[in-house]
C-alpha cells in the first residue's frame, strides 16, 4: 500500500495534533487535557479509522470554539467554572468513544460506529447546551422539580439549551454522514445519520440534566455560604455534602451521559 492509501490517515493525525495544540495554546485545555485529547484522538484514528477521527474532531473543535466565544460573557457573570478542560474531563467525555473504536478494530462492526456517533452527539449536545444556555442568561429550571436556578447549575434545562442540544446532534450526525459517504452524501444517508445524532444528542443531554439534578453530588461551602459541585471549594474550605452520591461528580455524570448516547445511537441504527 502506497502513500496515497495512508494520506487521509496522515492528514487527519496532523490536523488532530494541531487542534490539540491550538486548544492548549488558547487555554481551552490544560497541558494534561491536551495530551489526553491527543491520546484519545490517535487511538480513535488508529483503531476506528479516519471517519471516526473526523467525528471526534468535530466535537473537540465545536467545543473549543463555543467555549472561546462565550468566555467574555461568562467571565462578566463570573460563571467561568473549570474554563480549561483537564485530562479527567477529557477522558470522562470521550474515553468511552475511544473504547468503542478499540472494540470495533476486529471485527469491524458498523453498529459500533453508530454507537460512537451517538456518544459523540451526546457529548457535543451537552457542551453546546451548557455554553449556549449559559451565554443566553435568563433563569433555567431544574429538570426534576421545575424550580428556577442560576445558569450553569447541574441539572438545569432551558428551551434554548435544549435547542442547542438538538442542533449539536444534527451537526455531528451530518458530519458522520459526510465522513462515511463523502460530500455531498445521499439525502437518505444524511437523514439517517442526522436523525441518529438528533436522538442521541437530545436524549443524552436530558439524561445528563436528569442525573445532574438527582444523583450528582452537591456540596455546601460554609465559609462562602454557597452551593458548589466541588468537595473542596475554590476558596480552600472543605465543603459538606448536601445532596447526591459523593462518588458521582460531574465527570462521572458526563461519562454516564456518553454511554447513554451510545445506547441511543445503537438502538436508532437497528431501528431506522
Ligand atoms: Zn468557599
Amino acid at each position: 500500500m502506497g502513500l496515497a492509501h495512508w494520506l487521509p490517515t496522515l492528514v487527519t493525525a496532523v490536523v488532530g495534533a494541531g487542534a490539540a495544540l491550538v486548544g492548549w495554546r488558547r487555554g481551552a485545555l490544560t497541558s494534561g487535557g491536551a495530551l489526553a485529547a491527543l491520546a484519545i484522538g490517535l487511538a480513535t484514528l488508529a483503531f476506528g479509522g479516519v471517519a471516526w477521527a473526523i467525528v471526534l474532531l468535530a466535537v473537540f473543535a465545536s467545543a473549543s470554539i463555543l467555549s472561546r466565544a462565550g468566555r467574555t460573557a461568562k467571565a462578566a457573570r463570573q460563571l467561568a467554572k473549570g474554563a480549561r478542560r483537564d485530562a479527567v474531563q477529557v477522558v470522562a467525555n470521550t474515553g468511552w468513544g475511544a473504547l468503542l473504536a478499540v472494540m470495533s478494530f476486529w471485527p469491524p462492526t458498523p453498529a459500533l460506529f453508530a454507537a460512537f456517533v451517538g456518544t459523540m452527539a451526546a457529548v457535543a449536545a451537552d457542551t453546546w447546551a451548557t455554553e449556549i444556555g449559559t451565554l443566553a442568561g435568563g433563569m433555567p429550571r431544574l429538570i426534576t422539580t421545575g424550580r428556577k436556578v442560576p445558569p450553569g447549575t447541574s441539572g438545569a434545562v432551558s428551551l434554548l439549551g435544549t435547542g442547542a442540544s438538538a442542533f449539536a446532534g444534527l451537526t455531528i450526525g451530518t458530519v458522520a454522514a459526510a465522513s462515511v459517504a463523502g460530500w455531498p452524501p445521499d439525502a437518505s444517508i444524511i437523514l439517517r445519520w442526522a436523525g441518529l445524532g438528533l436522538g442521541a444528542g437530545v436524549l443524552g443531554s436530558l439524561a445528563d440534566s436528569f442525573l445532574g439534578a438527582s444523583v450528582q453530588a452537591m456540596y455546601y461551602c460554609p465559609a462562602c455560604d454557597k452551593l458548589t459541585e466541588q468537595r473542596r471549594h475554590s476558596c480552600g474550605s472543605a465543603c459538606r455534602l448536601v445532596k447526591g452520591r459523593p462518588w458521582l461528580d460531574n465527570d462521572a455524570v458526563n461519562a454516564l451521559t456518553s454511554v447513554v448516547g451510545s445506547i441511543v445511537g445503537l438502538l436508532m441504527w437497528v431501528w431506522t
